[in-house]
């Protein structure tokens, strides 16, 4: 879990000495019925400028983004439990769990007093957050891949759902994913658990698989068949797997072994990415801050296949 200083404050965590909020009193308790399971929303006591009804939206939003990448929700039973900070503004920190209580996942957040309904429109880390419940909980060596994966799946999975267009998420890609490149001395990502490396080199391990998963397979699978294969071999956060097996169940659901190959070839060496030339290949080109298509670019149908807008 990452705190202040960061400009996000979010993560996950497999163990914990008691329930999270075992303390608090909850004062509303709703549940949000979707495809594959249930989510319940806990509000604690405290003070709030937001309704519940706009934080339900909320949820409702996060929740159907996970729902339109995956399919289905990927837990049975999910709890969110919205922990109101007196005196603060915005979204203050969000944190999941796998098997907490009796739920196979548990997401907290922390919600400032004063937190508005842009700060909910403007929002990534409930997506972010829930996405964690759809991956198997790994060794903290590997931790990368889970944020990796859902700082990489998030965006994709609200362009699906409808709330945000290709073309915001592939501003945000070119702008940030060279964050995730290896600086000197790096030792592959199992053994540099910088930030940079853990939230965007775990995304850019993604997108580049992704995209060679298309490439392999003219564009008639992705790295979101292999995603919702793992899933459904119950690979979600209450789980706690070796990456080795999720890939595995992954390159088979795509009849590719790019995630393997990939991941031996990163997991113990740098891997410079030429995120220039993806780009390109991709029919992205970045004009004076804003980004524009080339639809005769080599890559151009396996962009328009990773994010594609909901009907
Ligand atoms: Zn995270």
């Amino acid at each position: 879990m990452l705190n202040a200083g960061l400009a996000v404050a979010l993560g996950t965590a497999s163990l914990a000495t008691a329930q999270p909020g075992h303390n608090l009193t909850i004062v509303a308790s709703r549940v949000l019925k979707f495809s594959g399971g249930d989510v319940q929303v806990d509000f604690a006591a405290g003070p709030l400028d937001l309704s519940q009804d706009a934080v339900m939206a909320h949820v409702q939003a996060a929740a159907s983004a996970i729902v339109a990448y995956y399919g289905r929700l990927p837990v049975a039973r999910a709890r969110v439990l919205i922990v109101p900070v007196p005196d603060q503004t915005g979204i203050v920190q969000g944190t999941t769990w796998g098997d907490m209580a009796g739920y196979p996942g548990m997401s907290r957040f922390r919600l400032g007093q004063h937190a508005t309904q842009d700060d909910l429109n403007d929002d990534w880390m409930m997506t972010h957050e829930l996405d964690h419940m759809a991956f198997p909980s790994l060794p903290d060596d590997q931790h990368w891949m889970e944020e990796g994966l859902a700082t990489y799946v998030e965006p994709i999975a609200r362009v699906e759902s409808g709330e945000l267009k290709p073309g915001q998420i592939w501003h945000d890609m070119v702008r940030d994913m060279h964050k995730g490149e290896p600086a000197e001395g790096d030792q592959g990502l199992d053994h540099t658990h910088s930030w940079g490396r853990t939230y965007w080199g775990g995304a850019m391990f993604c997108l580049v698989a992704d995209v060679e998963i298309r490439r392999q397979t003219g564009n008639k699978k992705g790295l979101q068949d292999a995603l919702r294969a793992i899933v459904a071999a119950g690979g979600t956060i209450d789980h706690e797997w070796p990456l080795d097996q999720a890939l595995a169940i992954g390159d088979k659901a795509t009849g590719t072994h790019v995630l393997t190959d990939q991941y031996a070839k990163w997991k113990d060496a740098p891997v410079t990415v030429d995120l220039e030339k993806l780009w390109v290949d991709l029919g992205i080109r970045w004009n004076g801050g804003a980004v524009e298509f080339v639809d005769d670019a080599p890559l151009a149908k396996v962009r328009v296949a990773i994010a594609r807008q909901a009907r």
